[in-house]
């Protein structure tokens, strides 16, 4: 008989499906109308009714089918008991179908760090700008991103109503990544693609020092991750603190499994250890392909005011 799948396979299946069932949460509080908006450091800082239940659902929902893996998410909860309705049980079967990499094959539950961003791009939520939402859910392994599942609720949402609405990517290094078509973007164009709400004079020294042929404004660095697997950018340029661990640890993974590469704005490495500080300080630099390119164009000058 079959050996059961390998434990990350199963986490990586399971995520899949607790994803779609944050997607339909994050649709159906948008349905309602009443987003419940709570400022949490600032005007630009925002929490919603959907960032709490999608939270909810997706940390219980992997609590309680692997109790020992450490989850982080990203919103502060009281520890009420979660509602049987937000729990999602399901897997999805054509991941479990996918070989384990044999480095991954004997990880154990206690060694997963999950990330989670119950829903990036919250402030581009309340404003209706809703195919720049995500949900997040990222994997780490001895302190590297090495599996990640991006939903994206409303993706098609202008596509009209014959259109599947939303859809779910899921990488694996040493797999690839599905759920979508990788794309290069347009040889020998320079697009950054960066924040719409988080800018400062800083972000915008930096991708004028880049010379960039066009700038893409979106929110989202799930959102940002897509533009650039879909050829719609060519490197996603942030130089400024604010984008935490959860944003990148699933956007990574995804990023990584097909070649790509994200740093900080001085080119380290991004580290997803449970202890580890959960703001990338020193900002972010991602690209499909040509990483050095823009690495090797980063002025002193940025580099010196961002401090990993
Ligand atoms: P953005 O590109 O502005 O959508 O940011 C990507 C992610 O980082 C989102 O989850 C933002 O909420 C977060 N982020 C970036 N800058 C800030 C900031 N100044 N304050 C709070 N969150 C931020
Ligand atoms: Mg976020
Ligand atoms: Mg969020």
């Amino acid at each position: 008989s079959m050996a059961s799948p390998a434990l990350l396979m199963r986490v990586v299946a399971s995520a899949y499906s607790v994803a779609e069932k944050a997607a339909t949460i994050v649709r159906k509080v948008m349905a309602a109308g009443d987003l419940g908006i709570v400022e949490k450091t600032g005007a630009n800082d925002l929490q919603t009714k959907a960032d709490r239940l999608v939270q909810m659902s997706i940390c219980a929902s992997l609590a309680r089918k692997f109790p020992k893996v450490t989850i982080i998410g990203e919103e502060e909860l009281s520890s009420d008991e979660v509602a049987e309705e937000l729990i999602e049980d399901g897997h999805c079967e054509e991941i479990l179908k996918k070989t384990c990499p044999a480095q991954y094959a004997g990880i154990k539950e206690e060694e997963l760090v999950i990330w989670v961003d119950p829903l990036d791009g919250t402030k581009e939520y309340t404003e209706g700008l809703l195919d720049h939402v995500t949900v997040l859910i990222g994997i780490a392994y001895g302190g590297k991103a090495i599996a990640g599942v991006i939903n994206q609720p409303y993706y098609n949402y202008e596509a009209g109503a014959d259109a599947v609405l939303g859809r779910t990517i899921w990488g694996v290094l040493g797999i690839g990544a599905f759920g979508f078509q990788l794309t290069e973007a347009p040889a020998g164009k320079h697009i950054i693609v960066t924040t719409r709400s988080h800018s400062s004079a800083l972000v915008n020294d930096c991708i004028s020092a880049l010379k960039p042929d066009s700038v893409i404004r979106v929110g989202g660095a799930g959102n940002k991750i897509i533009q650039l697997i879909e050829g719609k950018a060519s490197a996603y340029v942030f130089a400024s603190p604010g984008c935490k661990k959860w944003d990148t640890c699933a956007p990574e993974a995804i990023l990584h499994a097909v070649g790509g590469k994200i740093t900080d704005i001085h080119g380290n490495s991004f580290q997803y250890n449970k202890e580890v500080k959960h703001m990338n300080s020193a900002g972010v630099l991602a690209t499909l392909r040509n990483y050095d390119y823009y690495a090797s164009r980063i002025p002193n000058t940025v580099k010196q005011s961002l401090v990993p």
